[in-house]
């Protein structure tokens, strides 16, 4: 085995930190997987102590250390001050995490948006690569507890002038939306995260349901037919604009919410009717590495 290939990934979530080391790029299998809570309510250094944890810990039990590593993380890294921006874990932002997590590993770390290395697995080691190996372009959308995007060209991410290419979760998209922790108003976020959509079905209803209830319950249910119709109505909205901008081969969609059945009839439908040209024929398709894509996209960035 060789240590020199082997890709090392870490996935910084909320709740968990996940790390995985694939053999190499071109056989990606999986040497090793670990998890451990994130404990993010103890705060950012304890935050960088986990990560540090973690990876002493993989480097145990696989017997040798990293080269470097990827962490794919919430939010981005502004290209030019280095600090942490955008997160919905909060308590990273503003934060060198990239500078202190160097000292801390004391080997090169390079930083990641957790909806670019979705988007990046599941081109290289999943959907894209079973279904669509010859596209382009890939749109990644994780709709979950936040909503983010990821943009592949070539296989590779895009990332902008700002380090936010593909940040569809902040776009506006309706004034009926909240207001978002980024500072804007009606941001994708706002109105399509599974918890924006439990928000607005507590709202409308008075009553507190998962996500999975609502859109179980939507035949029996006034008020979760409504908040799925308002679901199905502002998804073809906002996708409808990655389309409009950057129209790209295939869109994928991640994350709790993605796991709706009907996205995939209706929500095509409504993204149809939105869309500049009517006949709209960008796939919109599953992923296939579920909670998987994040810490294989951090591994394979190292590639
Ligand atoms: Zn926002």
């Amino acid at each position: 085995m060789s240590e020199q290939k082997a890709l090392w990934g870490i996935d910084l979530g909320g709740t968990k930190i996940e790390g995985v080391i694939l053999k190499s790029k071109d056989n990606p299998e999986v040497l090793l997987r670990k998890r451990i809570e994130t404990e993010a309510d103890k705060g950012y250094e304890h935050i960088t102590d986990r990560i540090k944890l973690l990876v002493s810990q993989m480097a145990e039990e696989i017997g040798f250390q990293p080269k470097s590593i990827w962490i794919g993380t919430p939010g981005s890294t502004d290209p030019e001050s280095g600090l942490l921006k955008n997160s919905n874990s909060t308590n990273l932002n503003h934060k060198p995490l990239h500078k202190d997590l160097e000292k801390l590993l004391k080997i090169p770390v390079f930083m990641a948006n957790d909806a670019n290395c979705f988007a990046v697995a599941e081109t290289q080691m999943g959907v894209i690569k079973d279904q669509f190996p010859k596209v382009e372009v890939v749109f990644g959308v994780i709709m979950g507890s936040g909503v983010g995007g990821g943009l592949v060209i070539n296989g590779k991410v895009w990332n902008g002038k700002h380090g936010i290419a593909g940040e569809w979760g902040h776009i506006f998209l309706d004034a009926d939306g909240e207001d978002c922790y980024c500072g804007k108003h009606g941001c994708v976020e706002t109105i399509l995260a599974g918890k924006a959509l439990e928000r607005y079905y507590k709202k409308i209803s008075g009553k507190d349901k998962k996500l999975k209830d609502i859109m179980a319950d939507k035949s029996d249910d006034e008020f979760a037919q409504k908040a799925y119709e308002r679901l199905i109505h502002f998804l073809g909205k906002g996708l409808s604009v990655i389309i409009n901008v950057i129209d790209p081969d295939v869109i994928i969609i991640g994350g709790g919410v993605g796991n709706i059945p009907h996205l995939y009839d209706e929500g095509v439908e409504s993204v149809k009717q939105f869309t500049f040209n009517p006949d709209m024929k960008t796939p919109i398709v599953k992923p296939k590495l579920g909670d998987s894509a994040g810490v294989f996209g951090a591994a394979f960035l190292n590639s």
